[in-house]
């Protein structure tokens, strides 16, 4: 089916939902579930574009308009069990989302969990796989050839940058470290040489300071382990799987961190083995949470794989109500929104 002719039966399907009271009964109908939001950067409209790197965050008015329905409906805060309340959470740990969500959500006087990856405390600039992202978006036209993996990248418009993006996850999936493709695209075309608007770029990628933490732990928020390396855990080896829990357990003493919950760097079934799940469990953190993933395979939401949804980027309230309802979990997965217990 065109994607316009699906866009139209979803535009009919979610005004429909709303005209009829669906979406209104599924809020009853899922009304002692609790649910935790997840959200990565929330950018400024005016470098809002269509980046691989941005796939997972949000224009600031889009956000705002989220916040704005979400009030009508709900409270907003940090209590993991509290169904009355929503919980929002953002992955990750870099500059926007302390100078913009926080202080978003300071203005609405909501507070919420950021999770942080420890190594972005002192060890790393910027995330590798954000690297990889920021390359294949940024980096100047051309052919860029790399005979050892076989691989060949024709950079031309946004188009061609994603189908790049699609052999790079090829590589992903064929366990190449994420360190691996950032030296190897290194080789192609140094990252130094590749030049982007300074705000943007350190909203985007430069991390949250430790000072800056500070500031929202006093104002209220959470801060959580998000691993130390942003690594998918699953394809980690023992000890490094040890170390990397380590080193967030480290900071969890220190205080650096202020809430026990964990959450784990992509959190889909394939991302977080139970092998992860009880390393994360027997370092001392008591729940951690994943995506809300409709292929759950024979796995069970629980405190060591907590759920969570996630918005769409839209104004139209109609739709994100469609979504915060249940209504849509509940067309595709026949069930109301998993418990959390
Ligand atoms: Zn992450």
């Amino acid at each position: 089916m065109g994607s316009r002719i699906k866009n139209i039966i979803k535009y009919i399907t979610i005004k429909t939902s709303k005209v009829t009271g669906v979406t209104n009964l599924f809020y009853k109908l899922n009304k002692d579930r609790k649910i935790i939001l997840a959200y990565h950067n929330v950018i400024p409209d005016k470098y809002f574009n269509d980046y691989i790197h941005l796939d997972y965050s949000i224009r600031e008015s889009q956000f705002r308009k989220h916040l704005d329905v979400i009030k009508r409906r709900f409270n907003v805060g940090v209590d993991l069990y509290n169904t009355k309340e929503i919980t929002i959470t953002f992955d990750d740990g870099y500059k926007n989302q302390y100078s913009i969500a926080s202080k978003i959500l300071d203005e609405y006087n909501m507070n919420g969990y950021f999770f942080y990856v420890a190594d972005l405390l002192e060890e790393k600039d910027i995330l590798s796989i954000d690297k990889i992202q920021y390359w294949l978006d940024h980096v100047c036209p051309g052919k860029y050839e790399n005979k050892k993996y076989n691989l060949v990248l024709d950079i031309e418009d946004t188009t061609s940058r994603r189908n790049q993006w699609i052999k790079i996850q090829t590589l992903i999936d064929n366990k190449v470290s994420f360190d691996e493709i950032c030296d190897i695209l290194n080789d192609m075309y140094r990252f130094e040489d590749i030049n982007i608007n300074k705000k943007f770029y350190d909203l985007r990628f430069t991390p949250i300071k430790k000072y800056e933490l500070n500031d929202m732990k006093e104002n209220g928020h959470k801060i959580g382990a998000h691993s130390s390396s942003h690594n998918i855990l699953s394809n980690m080896k023992k000890d490094d799987l040890n170390k990397d829990i380590d080193k967030c357990k480290d900071l969890l003493n220190k205080g650096i961190y202020n809430t026990k919950t964990f959450c784990y760097p992509f959190g889909g079934v394939e991302d977080v083995s139970e092998e992860v799940m009880n390393t994360v469990k027997e370092k001392g953190f008591s729940n951690a949470m994943s995506f809300m993933n409709t292929k759950l395979n024979n796995r069970e939401y629980g405190q060591f794989f907590m759920p969570r949804m996630t918005l769409p980027n839209t104004y139209d309230e109609d739709y994100i109500d469609f979504i915060l309802s249940g209504t849509y979990y509940f067309l595709r997965n026949r069930r109301l929104l998993p418990k959390n217990e």
